[in-house]
């Protein structure tokens, strides 16, 4: 049972944060609620007051403007998923857009709402990691802007404050000639592994490769190290090296045994699709779907 709620509909972000300020604990940004009503019917969360951002217009834009993709937090997945501008600028956030739940989430459930809460359990994060993502986030005194990778903290937890809102995301498309894969593995509703890679081949080795991986550990995460191990090797040394790096996902990604599989399974799951998404990146230029 939901119990009474105050619904206040801000046109602005200034006004939504200082809305925010002045209620406290009380209140929460509400945007599609698919995660947010779920909590609040379960009983998980208690607020009196809901602050819905989905009339501040420039949460709801959608704009290429030749070098970036502005993305505001009020996109849904489901435009995501069917925008020109986002198939062919941005193939990795279409792939991760269209595999996220089943269309009725996708419709109402919003970019800025899967990254706000945190759960590790995200198609677009991934995706979004390869592609240097930054994010604005506003408060009635002013915007900042930080790198994707600096937002996560830990599980359920990111660099929001309680009075800010995650207002736009900004995305870079990765240089011509390189491409890309998304794949996951879902034995549940959400993700069980996510992962993204981008990356070129010239003259028989690897290179511009950026890889990253969501689910497994509690924040989505790129890894660097590996990445600069795969840069000049070849496709077949870089499938050993992702292969054999089952050490190295356990201590930079910090899996735990749960429901979704044991630390050894899904290590070992990350170095298969890494490396399937890794061939398909080079070779056909960006197939994806479940792994
Ligand atoms: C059945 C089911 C299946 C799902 N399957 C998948 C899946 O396969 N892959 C996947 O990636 N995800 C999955 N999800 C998660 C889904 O992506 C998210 O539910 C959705 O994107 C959240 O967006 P929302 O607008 O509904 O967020 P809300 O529920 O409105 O909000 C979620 C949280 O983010 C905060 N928030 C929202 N917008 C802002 C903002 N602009 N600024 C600051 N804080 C904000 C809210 O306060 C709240 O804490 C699934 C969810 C469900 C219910």
């Amino acid at each position: 049972m939901l119990r009474p709620l105050r619904v206040s509909q801000p046109t602005s972000v200034t006004e939504a944060s200082a809305e925010l300020a002045r209620l406290g604990e009380e209140a929460k940004v509400y945007a599609g609620g698919t995660e947010l009503i779920l909590l609040l019917r379960l009983g998980l969360v208690h607020y009196t007051h809901l602050v819905d951002v989905k009339k501040i217009h420039a949460l709801g834009e959608l704009a290429w403007d030749g070098k970036t993709m502005h993305i505001g937090s009020a996109v849904t997945h489901r435009r995501l998923e069917r925008s020109a501008d986002v198939a062919a600028h941005l193939p990795l956030l279409q792939q991760a857009a269209e595999l996220v739940a089943n269309v009725r989430v996708r419709n109402v459930g919003t970019l800025g709402g899967n990254l706000c809460f945190g759960d590790p359990h995200s198609d677009p994060a991934p995706a979004l990691l390869v592609y240097n993502t930054r994010v604005k986030i506003g408060t009635h005194s002013g915007d900042r802007s930080i790198g994707l990778d600096e937002f996560y903290i830990g599980l359920f937890e990111t660099a929001i404050a309680p009075d800010e809102l995650l207002v736009e995301v900004e995305v870079e498309p990765v240089p011509p000639g390189v491409g890309s894969a998304y794949l996951r593995c879902a034995r549940f509703e959400r993700p069980s592994l996510g992962v993204a890679v981008a990356a070129a081949r010239r003259d028989g080795r690897l290179t511009d490769v950026r890889l990253a991986v969501s689910c497994i550990g509690p924040v989505p995460m790129r890894l660097q190290e590996l990445e600069s191990r795969l840069e000049g090797a070849t496709l077949a040394e870089g499938q050993q090296i992702l292969r054999q790096a089952q050490r190295h996902y356990e201590e930079v990604l910090q899996p735990v045994d749960d429901l979704h599989g044991s630390v050894a399974y899904k290590t070992y799951l990350t170095g298969v699709l890494l490396g399937r998404a890794l061939n398909q990146a080079v070779g056909a230029n960006g197939r994806h779907g479940d792994g």
